[in-house]
């Protein structure tokens, strides 16, 4: 076989369509990748039941129609707060049952899907994950969507090859979310690529969020770009929301604050007018908190 054609064999071009359509992902009453625009937020790290409460209770109060926060950090400083880890099971199920919304949180490792599936309505990979094949892999057999975060040095290709591990083990419910890539620029914390929103949204078959605070890493970024996000085509974006940003163990120099995000969401709206979109809502409003 000449070069030309191994090279045409394991072209990564293969996996990318001409002109795709999204294909929508639903799960519990809502719909990712469809007409509406999601907005998916919530802390970096759930550090207590009073920040998790106080934040999910804001944001789901302002339209959010899921709620994101880690239990499992990847830290790339080992000395780094790693997350509640199991202590946060029990807040996160009785937020949930206050708020009534869907929760994302990010697995690390595949010994803790079966802990996971009775607490998150969607697995994340996180971007330290992208290539963890064997992870994708455990994740092909979940009865739950998977939020494939880019990992920051994965080419658009290598991503869709990652989203494809879940779908050929058996999961076709993969949303992809461009969260920012190394490059040479280092006034940002990574380089957002909104090419790669637009790019697989017009390639792929897979819905695509943004995540405008880890593109950025920077508080005062994370609202224009995510009005970017929105004009870029995305479905939808995952933000970190604080209440006390200077007080928050990971991630506070990109955290909304709570007026912050409210303000985030009336902009949004004249965004999302401008192209004929609407913000996505739930199906079941949210409960009022009574702490
Ligand atoms: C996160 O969303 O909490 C996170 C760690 O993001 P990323 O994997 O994109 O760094
Ligand atoms: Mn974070």
């Amino acid at each position: 076989m000449t070069i030309e054609q191994q090279n045409e064999k394991s072209s990564p071009s293969k996996i990318y369509t001409a002109n795709a359509y999204t294909k929508p992902v639903e799960f519990g009453g809502l719909t990712i990748g469809g007409p509406d625009f999601a907005v998916i937020a919530g802390p970096c790290s759930i550090e207590s039941l009073e920040q998790f409460t106080e934040t999910a209770q804001f944001v789901a109060d302002n339209g959010a129609v899921m709620l994101r926060g880690g239990m499992f950090k990847l830290r790339t400083n080992p000395s780094s707060f790693q997350g509640m880890g199991r202590d946060a099971f029990d807040i996160v199920r009785e937020v949930k049952a206050r708020t009534g919304l869907p929760f994302v949180s990010e697995v690390t490792d595949p010994r803790q899907i079966n802990d996971f599936a009775s607490l998150v309505d969607v697995f994340q990979v996180g971007s330290r994950n992208m290539h963890n094949y064997a992870l994708l892999k455990e994740l092909g057999s979940v009865d739950k969507p998977v939020l494939l975060k880019r990992g920051f040095s994965g080419m658009i290709s290598e991503w869709l090859y990652s989203a494809e591990y879940v779908v050929k083990h058996g999961n076709p419910r993969v949303i992809l979310c461009e969260r920012g890539i190394r490059t040479f620029e280092t006034a940002t914390r990574n380089t957002f690529d909104l090419n790669a929103v637009a790019f697989v949204k017009r390639h792929s078959h897979f819905p695509v969020l943004a995540d405008p605070s880890h593109a950025t890493g920077a508080t005062d970024l994370v609202i224009p770009m995510a009005l970017a996000s929105a004009a870029a085509g995305a479905d939808g974006i995952i933000v970190e929301v604080h209440p006390r940003p200077s007080e928050a163990l990971s991630d506070g120099f990109q955290a909304l604050t709570l007026p912050m995000f409210k303000d985030l969401m009336a902009r949004l709206e004249k965004i999302l007018n401008a192209l004929d979109k609407k913000m996505l809502k739930t199906c079941s409003p949210a409960k009022t908190l009574d702490l």
